[in-house]
């Protein structure tokens, strides 16, 4: 908030409400975090056109928060049942058993059991989460580093994983290794498929130039697509 805000009552729907801002600016912008979702609108714009934008947006909005769905820690709230977490672009829901099994995630077609002992606090269930889709990942990218490595014909020195907040991957020309960001397990496996074209084509183009998207053509002929997906 600065000088001259005016915070308004927020527009409820069912599944989310939006905070709404009066400010000094032209047009109506819309934000949408894991979050939460406000919206920034002019003086001279009146509560019922703010509405009427907000539910030309709704299905936006839920679109976007959809593919927003992180890990709980992630988002900033704690492990919960009945949650939705996100694998390979699968909306999945968490059931939590308190028992004497052993801890750890159990994924049965849309459901992801996790079993923790009872008594157990937050911290130990996030941990368990995190560990679980991080397994998933490392699981899977041996095979799809193999099949991108035949398709660019261009193989690394090595494979990481991170949490990254901005990039989805990046690779080291000097040490020839390749990081993946860990919330690609989150995404539909094609958003994988397009970091490692991506990648591994900077082996052959440094830069983003013409050359190396002619190279992504020949490798991912579907990039463009993806990428605008991943952008959002
Ligand atoms: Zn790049």
């Amino acid at each position: 908030m600065t000088e001259g805000d005016k915070r308004m009552h927020p527009i409820r729907f069912p599944e989310f409400e939006i905070e709404v801002i009066r400010k000094r600016i032209r047009r109506i912008n819309l934000h949408v975090t894991p979050e939460k979702v406000w919206m920034s609108i002019p003086y001279r714009v009146s509560r019922e056109s703010a509405e009427q934008f907000a539910r030309m947006h709704r299905d936006w909005i839920l679109k976007q928060r959809a593919q927003l769905v992180r890990l709980p820690a992630e988002q900033g709230t704690p492990v919960a049942d009945g949650m939705q977490l996100r694998l390979w672009g699968q909306t999945l829901r968490l059931y939590i058993v308190h028992g004497d099994g052993a801890p750890g995630l159990h994924k049965e077609a849309e459901a992801l059991y996790l079993t923790v002992p009872q008594g157990a606090g937050d911290a130990q269930s996030q941990a368990l989460l995190h560990h679980w889709f991080r397994g998933e990942l490392e699981q899977a990218l041996p095979g799809v580093c193999a099949r991108w490595e035949a398709v660019t014909g261009r193989r690394a020195l090595g494979y990481y994983i991170r949490d990254m907040k901005t990039r989805w991957g990046s690779c080291s020309l000097k040490t020839g290794r390749i990081c993946i960001n860990q919330r690609l397990i989150h995404e539909e496996p094609a958003c994988l498929d397009y970091v490692m074209a991506h990648e591994l084509t900077h082996l052959y183009v440094p830069n983003h130039g013409p050359d190396f998207w002619r190279l992504m053509d020949r490798f991912y002929p579907n990039w463009r697509e993806i990428r605008r997906k991943m952008r959002k």
